[in-house]
């Protein structure tokens, strides 16, 4: 049985959200609408979760007696990460003495924290098709892997993430220089990469799956493209096959029941005909799936809040038609937005204005969202919306 006591008192029920960008804003704001404390963490003062959390703490979450000491302080009943680079030995300890609960499950934190662990789970464990691949930790290693795999083949640092280092080789003669990308993106100084064979897919989707007291439901499949690694557009429901899409579902149940706990999940899928390859896995809300906050009546977020506090779920699957399109800051600076009536005056549209403090490179800050007949319609009306929107880095 769940109860909820009131924030700010003896008998709170306390999150401690371990990363606070757009999506851990959104999970917040779901917990707080069901009478949760949030504490958001990250490593900068103002992330946009923090914004809207009862209060925030600023560290290191790589480490491991700043990440303790954070836990011992706020004493949370939940640890809801948002993000992979967390000291996750920490949260083995901490739900191995019973402190708290670990979302979904410590395992499956350190699991994901690299594309080592999920990939080994996935591929070698679980039995699950993926593209071929191979592990490196030297020059040598990596001219030798793309020999063996054939061009073309994606480069990977296994600790990174939005594509960071991440380059696709076309011929033998560029391993070289994917290794210095890789190198120059990757999260961690350990030159440690993964070299997979480039899939020609059809198309890729994000199976949203969501465990929770009741059992397991898998939301409509979403669709994406991506540019530089990151994603720039999704779209719910996207068709697929009878046996494409039960495939899916397959390897989501595969992949999640093994990494187990209660949560959404974004199990990334790409997909050739009815063949289904499993790529990663979120063990949390996806990016991809901002998409849900017009497309279903209980979005990605709520759900989480829902699936994690032990609530039930099973009314969530109803979709409709909807699309997202991202929304980049390049440059440097504070965003400040225009065109807000204009992107706002597109029909069955909304957005999401991050409030990312500030904007170093190219980063992702707002995103537009739209309802439509059918996906097409919905997507032209997210695309417009984007365009409508102007942002100057002040
Ligand atoms: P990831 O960070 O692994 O999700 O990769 C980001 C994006 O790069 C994916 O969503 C795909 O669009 C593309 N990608 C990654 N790995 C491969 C691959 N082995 N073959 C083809 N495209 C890939």
């Amino acid at each position: 049985m769940t109860v909820i006591g009131t924030p700010e008192t003896p008998h709170a029920t306390r999150v401690l959200l371990m990363g606070s960008g757009e999506l851990g804003k959104e999970v917040a704001i779901e917990l707080m609408r069901l009478g949760v404390e949030v504490i958001a963490a990250d490593r900068y003062a103002g992330a946009p979760a923090m914004q809207v959390a009862h209060r925030s703490l600023v560290l290191d979450m790589l480490d491991a007696e700043a990440l303790r000491a954070a836990i011992d302080e706020v004493r949370p009943h939940l640890i809801v990460p948002e993000i992979e680079a967390l000291a996750t030995d920490v949260l083995v300890e901490v739900e191995r003495e019973g402190v708290a609960t670990v979302i979904p499950t410590a395992r499956a934190t350190r699991l994901t924290m690299d594309r080592e662990g999920i990939r080994r789970l996935a591929a070698e464990e679980l039995g699950l098709p993926t593209s071929p691949y191979r592990f490196v930790d030297t020059r040598d290693e990596l001219v030798a892997a793309v020999a063996e795999l054939g061009t073309p083949c994606v480069v990977k640092p296994v600790m990174s993430s939005s594509g960071k280092g991440q380059s696709v080789v076309r011929e033998a003669a560029d391993a070289g220089s994917a290794w210095d990308y890789a190198l120059a993106g990757g999260r961690a100084q350990k030159a440690r990469l993964i070299v997979e064979a480039f899939v020609e897919f059809d198309y890729e989707i994000t199976q949203l799956t969501v465990r929770h007291v009741d059992g397991v439901t898998f939301l409509e499949p979403i669709g994406h493209v991506q540019e530089d690694g990151d994603y720039r557009e999704s779209w719910q429901p996207h068709p697929m096959t009878a046996a494409a899409r039960d495939r899916a579902r397959e390897i989501a149940d595969a992949v999640t029941s093994a990494l187990g706990g209660h949560g959404v999940f974004g199990v990334e899928l790409f997909v050739r005909g009815d063949e289904v390859l499993f790529n990663e896995v979120s063990p949390r809300p996806h990016d991809t799936g901002l998409v849900t906050v017009a497309s279903q009546r209980l979005s990605e977020f709520a759900l989480h809040a829902r699936a994690i506090l032990g609530l039930p779920v099973a009314d969530a699957v109803e979709t409709a038609p909807s699309a997202s399109c991202a929304v980049l800051g390049e440059g440097s600076g504070v965003p400040i937005f225009g065109g807000v009536e204009q992107a706002l005056a597109v029909p069955e549209t909304d957005l999401r204005l991050f409030g990312k403090p500030r904007v170093e490179g190219r980063r992702r800050i707002a995103v537009t969202v739209a309802r439509g007949d059918d996906v097409e319609v919905a997507l032209d009306r997210a695309r417009a919306a984007a365009n409508a929107l102007t942002v100057e880095l002040a």
